[in-house]
């Protein structure tokens, strides 16, 4: 059996928890504090806020961001619902805008057409890790005044030209569950260069106690504290850290390459298979999270069962968010973006996969495509 995804922890990591566990504290303390220092430090940001999950950072984000009830956040239907459950969590109204045929990304002309005088923020989605012309979305962003919340959930550790993804930009998100570029087995971070909202995001995760995290870093709680807004409880655990610093500090070494180089791989065996298409997202610095491609024809479905047959898992990222009863509102249609996800499928790709299984995945597409 090839699997679509898998978490890769070594004994490195078994054992920074046997620690922690044995320390006898495992809520927030030294461990998340250092986790969040050595993200910052590699980042290359001064300020990192780790939560319990990706979707809890683009909540806070938003919140933080003064995102409220009756804002409209521009959303590409191409995501995970973890997007547009953050935005209606903060009380938002997610507008799905289509993407781009080329690469899956939002796409900036649709998003244009859907600005209204509520329109608050735009959260870009780094579909399979690239950041597309991230660089116009910042540029519209100015021009309709609006907050920008890049979701980075398959983007943790990726570059754009040459500048880290998070060390540049207003609000970046990233999401460490089991099968990310880095996992902490659940977790997230959010991470801007805006202090005050940091702040924000840093009580926020702690029920609203206004500075409970610095106390707690210190092996402290507040008792005696003030709550000035909504808060959530939404914080990292130190036994969730331990797994993030020693996932960190493999990814250059380890992780990182890896994914890389069956994406590369798998990019060679499938130029020029009929029928396939290959997303343009295979820029420098892309460290991919998945390697979705398209299957003409109308074959997809065919082609993922012959892989389920050979057993080799495949997925579809994502049935888009538009077409889900909660998110249906408008009901409108988004044609690129419908057809896109007729054909997309979403090839195995994890650290613990080798280039001979990727050779088995192309051959079974290959032999299936040939009649
Ligand atoms: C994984 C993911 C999220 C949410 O992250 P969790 O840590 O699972 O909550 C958000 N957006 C996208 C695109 C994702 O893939």
């Amino acid at each position: 059996m090839i699997r679509l995804s898998k978490s890769f922890v070594s004994q490195a990591e078994i054992d920074s928890v046997t620690e922690v566990l044995k320390r006898g504290f495992l809520g927030m303390g030294d461990e998340v504090r250092n986790f969040e220092d050595e993200l910052a430090a590699y980042i290359g940001i001064t300020d990192v806020v780790c939560v319990n999950t990706g979707t809890a950072a683009l909540q806070l984000a938003l919140q933080a961001a003064d995102i409220r009830a009756g804002d409209e956040v521009l959303v590409p239907s191409l995501t995970y619902v973890a997007s547009f459950q953050a935005v209606t969590a903060s009380g938002a109204v997610p507008i799905a805008c289509d993407v781009r045929e080329s690469d899956g990304l939002l796409d900036l002309d649709d998003a244009e057409r859907r600005i209204t005088k509520k329109t608050r923020a735009i959260m870009p989605v780094h579909y399979a890790s690239f950041l597309g012309d991230i660089d116009s979305v910042y540029g519209f962003a100015r021009k309709h005044q609006l907050r920008v919340i890049e979701d980075a959930a398959h983007a943790f550790g990726c570059t754009h030209n040459g500048r880290r993804v998070g060390s540049f930009g207003d609000i970046v998100c990233f999401s460490f569950d089991g099968i990310k570029n880095i996992t902490s087995g659940e977790g997230g971070a959010v991470v801007s260069a805006d202090r005050a909202l940091m702040d924000k995001v840093r009580d926020a995760r702690l029920l609203g106690v206004e500075r409970d995290s610095e106390r707690r870093y210190q092996g402290e709680r507040s008792w005696e504290f003030d709550v000035t807004s909504q808060g959530w409880r939404y914080h990292m655990s130190d036994v969730m850290a331990a797994i993030g610093r020693v996932q960190l500090r493999r990814f250059e070494s380890e992780l990182a390459p890896k994914r890389i180089t069956l994406a590369h791989h798998y990019r060679d065996k499938l130029t020029g298979v009929p029928k396939i298409r290959l997303l343009t997202n295979n820029a420098s610095g892309v460290v991919p999270h998945i390697f979705p491609i398209c299957v003409l024809g109308g074959r997809r479905n065919e082609v993922r069962s012959a892989l389920e047959s050979a057993g080799i898992q495949t997925g579809i990222h994502y049935l888009p968010n538009h077409l889900l009863t909660y998110f249906s509102g408008s009901r409108q249609s988004l044609p690129v973006v419908e057809r896109l996800y007729s054909e997309l499928l979403t090839l195995p790709l994890h650290p613990r996969l080798e280039v001979a299984d990727c050779d088995k995945v192309v051959e079974v597409i290959s032999e299936t495509l040939k009649n």
